[in-house]
C-alpha cells in the first residue's frame, strides 16, 4: 500500500509539519489507493511522458506519476507545503516541485522551461475554487498539451460532458468539446478525501483534437454567438439571436437564414449541436 493514502500516515505527517488545511486552497487530500491508480490508468500515462501537475498537496499524486512518467512539474501554491514534499517526493529525481500560483504562472515559459516545448500530459486531483478558470486558460492559449484529466466537482464534469438538449448541456460543454474528447473515468466519492469535500466527483480526461470538432471561419464570433445562445435559454432561437446584438441582419432576415441553414427558429438554443453553432457563426 502506498502510505501517502494511509490516512494515520498522513495525520501524522501534516501534525509533524504543523501543517493546518486551508479550505480557500481547496485542500482535500488523496486516501484512496485504488482512486489514484484509476487517475494514472485514465490518463495514459506512459515511461514517455512529461507531466504537468496542478496542486501536488502533498505528493500522493505526484509520486505515483513520477513512478510511471518520464517527468513530472507539478506546481503548488501555499508554501507551507513545501517542506513536507521535499520529504515524500525524497529521491525522485524526475520530479520538480514549482512554488506558484497555476492561474498566474506564464505557463508559456513554465513549459518551454521544463519541458522544451515538448508535448505533455496535465494531470490533477484539482482544487475546485479553479477548475473552470484553469480548465478554459488551457483550452484556449497554444499550449503543446495532449490531455488534461482532472478530478474535478461531478456536476462540472457532468456540463462538460453532457449532449445538447440535456439539462447540463451549455456553454462550457460546447468550449470543452469544441477543443478536446471528453471522456468520464470514474465517479469519486467524497470519503476519499481528507477531509471530504462537500461534493463528490468525478475523474475525466480531455483528449485535445488536433483540430476544432468543427469548422468555424472566426473562433470569437463563434463563443459570441454560444454565449448568446445560452445567455437566455428559455427564449427561442431567433428572440436570443435577435437581441444579441451580434448581427446587422432584421429579425426576419435572421429568421430567413436559420431556416435556410436547416434550423428552427423557434428551438431553444440549448438544442443547437455543435455543427449548428458553427453554421449560425459562420453565416451570421
Ligand atoms: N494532489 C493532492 C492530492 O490529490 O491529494 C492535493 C489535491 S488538493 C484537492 C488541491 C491542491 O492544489 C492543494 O495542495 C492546494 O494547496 C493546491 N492549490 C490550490 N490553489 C492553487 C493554485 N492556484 N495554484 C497551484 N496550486 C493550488
Amino acid at each position: 500500500m502506498h502510505l501517502l493514502t494511509s490516512p494515520r500516515f498522513l495525520k501524522d505527517l501534516l501534525s509533524r509539519h504543523g501543517f493546518n488545511f486551508s479550505k480557500s486552497l481547496g485542500q482535500n487530500f488523496l486516501i484512496d489507493e485504488n482512486i489514484l491508480n484509476k487517475i494514472i490508468k485514465g490518463a495514459e500515462i506512459t515511461k514517455e511522458d512529461n507531466v504537468l501537475e496542478i496542486g501536488p498537496g502533498v505528493g500522493t499524486l505526484t509520486a505515483a506519476l513520477a513512478r510511471h512518467a518520464a517527468q513530472v512539474v507539478a506546481v503548488e501554491i501555499d508554501s507551507a507545503l513545501l517542506p513536507i514534499l521535499d520529504e515524500t517526493l525524497q529521491g525522485l529525481t524526475n520530479v520538480r516541485v514549482v512554488h506558484g500560483d497555476i492561474l498566474k504562472l506564464d505557463l508559456d515559459d513554465l513549459v518551454r522551461n521544463s519541458f522544451d516545448n515538448k508535448p505533455f500530459k496535465v494531470v490533477a486531483n484539482l482544487p475546485y475554487y479553479i477548475t473552470t478558470p484553469i480548465i478554459m486558460r488551457f483550452l484556449e492559449e497554444d499550449l503543446p498539451y495532449m490531455s488534461i484529466t482532472v478530478m474535478i466537482q461531478r456536476e462540472v464534469a457532468e456540463r462538460m460532458a453532457a449532449k445538447p438538449g440535456s439539462k447540463d448541456y451549455g456553454a462550457l460543454s460546447v468550449a470543452v468539446q469544441f477543443y478536446t474528447r471528453p471522456k468520464i473515468i470514474c465517479k469519486v466519492p467524497a470519503g476519499v478525501f481528507m477531509p471530504p469535500p462537500k461534493v463528490d466527483s468525478i475523474v475525466i480526461n480531455l483528449e485535445k483534437r488536433s483540430s476544432p470538432a468543427v469548422d468555424v471561419a472566426d473562433t470569437t464570433r463563434f463563443f459570441k454567438v454560444v454565449k448568446a445562445v445560452f445567455a437566455q435559454r428559455r427564449k427561442t432561437l431567433l428572440n436570443t439571436l435577435n437581441a444579441a446584438n451580434i448581427t446587422d441582419l432584421e429579425k426576419e432576415g435572421l429568421s430567413r437564414l436559420l431556416i435556410s441553414l436547416g434550423i428552427d427558429p423557434q428551438r431553444r438554443g440549448e438544442t443547437l449541436s455543435l455543427e449548428e453553432l458553427a453554421a449560425i457563426s459562420n453565416n451570421i
